[in-house]
């Protein structure tokens, strides 16, 4: 039987979640159409890719890149977009079904809101866009009728437990969290760790902005506001587990005590085809347990002295407002700055933390508030790390 193949639009093609995507497309190949790609940096690599799927629209987000680039191997079908515009073209074309959002950072805030707006299923891996803008989002998909499915494995993993029990029976969700490269780390040890140490993940291979949040454990604070607003959860419902071998990928707990939970081996192949397929389930190019051979499965509570990024993700969640713009903004200028060797490892959380407190706190921000305060907290952490 034919299938009718789903349009899609994937935002950040040349990234890791992007890569990915199209390892799943190219898996399940009579399900997929491409339509559009859109990528920043490797344009060399969005050109290969526009050749191999061949889609109507390849968007070059940074127009000076795209204007010094030699396009003559572009397929003669495909147009050349660029810019912010061009992606929000895109990611809204009622030429499209479905948008995989997996731009890194807020720069991936405006197209995820795009789609939302018009209305598309959106495969979310930008979890920045639910930090940022949670609330606005869902006012947002309950007007256009947008379905939100998470790409991220711990939230994909929630999505599926879910399903075998009520909502009212729900009594808290547990996130885990591989724990990073320096799980069993010191803070003094910590405080010397070299970006390529933190470059260094033990079980996922990501890239580089969320490797060095799973070393600050800030990745696990900014899934906790994910979770919040796309599960409807209180935050007092949303706990953390350390689980180093990263099989299982997070956990419901019903009122019964029943603890359902999802189990794979850690690829993201597999979450970001089930938030295409579903409800459906195809087969996947993900790799299975193999429970034949000897299997261990640890879990232990997170040390919120030694990794002070969960408690501020908890505190965010529970203010709402304009604390997920600021605390992910600050994040990621906190970041670019340890990468770049301007700010110690054991400074991001607590530069992260000061600026959410010295901003102007807002209950229920408009989109251009949060776009002023996205800008107006990389400027804090560049004078904090000056002042440092
Ligand atoms: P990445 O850095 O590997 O790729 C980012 C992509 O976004 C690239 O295609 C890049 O060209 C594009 N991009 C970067 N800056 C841009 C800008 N200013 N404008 C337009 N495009 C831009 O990142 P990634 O690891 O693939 O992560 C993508 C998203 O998925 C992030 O939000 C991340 O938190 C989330 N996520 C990733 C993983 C993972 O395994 N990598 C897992 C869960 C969630
Ligand atoms: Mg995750």
């Amino acid at each position: 039987m034919a299938v009718t193949r789903q349009k899609l639009t994937l935002l950040g093609s040349t990234g890791s979640i992007g890569r990915s995507t199209l390892e799943v497309v190219s898996h399940g190949a009579e399900r997929f159409s491409v339509v559009a790609l859109t990528a920043r940096s490797n344009l060399d690599t969005a050109l290969v890719q526009a050749q191999q799927f061949r889609p109507r629209w390849l968007v070059a987000a940074d127009a000076d890149e795209a204007a010094q680039f030699d396009w003559s191997d572009l397929p003669k079908e495909a147009e050349l977009r660029q810019g912010q515009e061009g992606i929000e073209k895109v990611a809204s074309s009622p030429e499209i079904d479905t948008v995989v959002a997996a731009i890194v950072g807020s720069a991936g805030l405006r197209g995820t809101l795009a789609a939302v707006e018009a209305g598309k299923r959106v495969a979310l891996a930008n979890k920045e866009t639910m930090v940022m803008a949670g609330s606005l989002v869902n006012q947002m998909a309950a007007a256009s009728g947008a379905t939100l499915l998470p790409v991220d494995s711990e939230h994909s993993a929630i999505f599926q437990a879910l399903a075998a029990g009520r909502r009212q029976d729900v009594r808290r969700i547990i996130l885990t969290a591989s724990g990073g490269p320096f799980r069993n780390f010191t803070t003094p040890e910590m405080k010397n760790v070299t970006v390529a140490q933190a470059l260094d993940h033990p079980t996922w291979d990501m890239g580089p902005k969320i490797t060095i949040d799973s070393a600050t454990m800030m990745n696990k604070a900014l899934e906790i506001i994910e979770a919040h607003w796309l599960f409807g959860l209180e935050p007092d419902q949303i706990d953390v587990v350390i689980h180093p071998q990263s099989i299982v990928h997070s956990m419901v707990e019903y009122v019964d005590g029943s603890l359902v939970a999802q189990l794979s081996p850690p690829d993201m192949r597999l979450p970001i085809q089930y938030a295409l397929s579903y409800p459906e389930r195809w087969d996947s190019p993900a790799p299975r347990m193999d429970l034949t051979q000897p299997t261990q499965l640890d879990f232990e509570p997170p040390d919120f002295e030694r990794f002070p990024a969960i408690p501020l993700g908890l505190e965010v969640a529970r203010a709402g407002g304009t604390a997920g713009v600021v605390v992910n903004a600050a994040d990621e200028a906190a970041v670019d700055m340890f990468l770049a060797g301007h700010l110690q490892f054991t400074e991001i959380v607590p530069a992260c933390r000061t600026v959410l407190e010295n901003h102007d706190f807002d209950p229920s921000p408009n989109l251009e508030l949060l776009l002023y305060l996205d800008s107006w907290a990389r400027q804090e952490i560049n004078k904090w790390a000056c002042t440092s």
